[in-house]
């Protein structure tokens, strides 16, 4: 029955309420009927007694005369709904308006308050037992002639049955105030149980609808702070799940393109040479070198797709060793010169004989400065240079891949390492599939670095590989 958040939401507010209402009640009807009712009915009582006893002191019959007395209390009934007893100096009682006192007619009353009255004062007694029928208040009054001779006594009371009518009439107040307090609760408790449970059932609908791939879905985010943040998570894995989405789009895109192009080359060069275009040793060697060409593309594709899963799987493994930084790096960009020169690039290099040694993967580290070498000739038109120089600042050896192409516009140049993205330049120089940036960064932070960009469009750019300078000891051999 309360299997919903909402129903046990309700309950928890409702339970509380009515473990205390009753005891709330109980205190708080004691509190009236002993507090306000009772002194009031007694002030009350005790006022109408001493008018009384006044009056009867005038009517000195009633006192000699029983049958007189009875006949007086009698008619007095209909007005007071208080018992009233005659009672005599000596105590006994001479009449009483409850009829079924009469048995107790002529019988001494030894009570104190008989005593008090005997000695000249008004005395008052308040019994709270509320579940007896026996008197709640007491009124006992002397009743003196004109010369202030004591000639009875007059006793007034409220039995519980003649309060009945009071006290249920307070108790029904203090019940509808307490049902009215619960009830308020009950919806309360019900608003906010609404107020919570509404919220988190929007987030459910949302999930329900992004699995089923409506990615259009967004959640309000407001009510209180848990929510606020569940709804604010729940927007921020639809953002995420649609990124990658569309960065999946993107890689498939990109690789039927990128495989398409040497593919087709490929399969011309095969045809051309099934069709006999091997019998001209130029045009042999020229697609022969045109096939490597295509073939080491794939490669290159391949090795990017492997980095890509790596980055996904965050496996990423260095094969640290001691490296000579001054004769690896003109090994590694000599390749490249030769791309720049069939380009029809100017091609600098300024790498110092004196460069530390230092402690890194040769075959990562090398993909990282080929990903900017090849980038700086990619996006630099004919006629156009670029230069590659190293050196040591400060705490960092730097690595600097500068060219005067195209260059990269300030709102481009972040984004230009996020995987898939391509810039505008990128889009006007067909190849490349917008990861060799985000490959080379990370391959450069595995090794505790940083790759900075300074670019201006249409006058180049500049980008610079940051490692840190751990110097490594050279290994003392013990001489013989
Ligand atoms: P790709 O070259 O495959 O597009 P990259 O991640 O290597 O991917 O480069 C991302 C984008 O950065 C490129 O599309 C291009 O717009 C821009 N870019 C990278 N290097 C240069 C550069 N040297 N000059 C101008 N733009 C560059």
């Amino acid at each position: 029955m309360f299997r919903s958040l909402r129903s046990r939401l309700v309950l928890s507010h409702a339970l509380p309420l009515l473990v205390i209402i009753p005891i709330i009640g109980v205190a708080l009807t004691n509190l009236i009927e002993t507090r306000v009712l009772l002194p009031s009915l007694s002030r009350a009582l005790m006022t109408n007694a001493v008018l009384l006893a006044n009056v009867a002191g005038d009517e000195a019959e009633l006192w000699a005369n029983p049958a007189y007395a009875e006949y007086y209390l009698t008619h007095l009934r209909h007005d007071i709904s208080a018992r009233v007893e005659f009672i005599s100096p000596a105590g006994q009682l001479l009449a009483s308006s409850d009829p079924e006192e009469a048995r107790l007619i002529g019988i001494v009353l030894d009570f104190a308050g008989v005593a008090q009255a005997r000695a000249g004062q008004v005395a008052s007694y308040t019994y709270y037992n509320i579940s007896s029928p026996s008197e709640v208040i007491d009124v006992f009054v002397p009743v003196l002639n004109q010369s202030q001779q004591l000639i009875g006594i007059l006793r007034m009371s409220y039995t519980y049955n003649t309060l009945y009518a009071e006290f249920t009439r307070s108790r029904y107040v203090i019940v509808g105030i307490l049902a009215g307090g619960l009830l308020v609760g009950i919806i309360l408790g019900w608003s906010l149980a609404v107020n919570l449970s509404k919220p988190i059932r929007q987030v459910t609908q949302a999930i329900n609808e992004l699995a089923h791939g409506n990615r259009q879905v967004q959640v309000e985010e407001r009510g209180p702070e848990e929510i606020q943040l569940l709804a604010e998570s729940f927007n921020f894995l639809n953002e995420r799940l649609t990124s990658l989405e569309k960065a999946r789009r993107q890689l498939l895109a990109n690789l039927v393109h990128e495989l398409g192009r040497p593919l087709g080359a490929l399969r011309s060069a095969i045809q051309a040479l099934a069709g006999g275009a091997d019998r001209d040793p130029q045009l042999l060697a020229d697609l022969t070198a045109g096939m490597d060409d295509q073939t080491a593309r794939l490669q290159h594709l391949l090795d990017d797709l492997a980095h890509l899963h790596d980055q996904v799987l965050g496996t990423l493994e260095l094969e640290s060793q001691p490296m000579a930084l001054s004769e690896w790096l003109p090994k590694v960009i000599r390749p490249w010169q030769e791309a720049a020169q069939d380009k029809h690039l100017a091609w600098q290099t300024d790498i110092p004989m004196d460069l530390p040694e230092i402690s890194a993967d040769p075959v990562r580290l090398a993909s990282a400065v080929e990903n900017l070498v090849s980038n700086a000739i990619k996006y630099t038109h004919a006629g156009g240079m670029v230069s590659i120089s190293a050196g040591v600042e400060g705490e960092e050896i730097l690595i600097r891949v500068k060219d005067n192409g195209s260059g990269i516009a300030l709102e481009e140049q972040q984004k230009v390492f996020e995987p898939f993205y391509r810039g505008n330049q990128g889009r006007r120089f067909k190849q490349g599939m917008g990861l060799g940036l985000s490959i080379a960064r990370d391959l450069v932070a595995a090794h505790g670095g940083r790759i900075s960009l300074e670019s201006e469009p249409g006058k180049g750019s500049q980008f610079i590989i940051h490692l840190p300078l751990v110097r490594i000891e050279p290994t003392n051999t013990p001489s013989n």
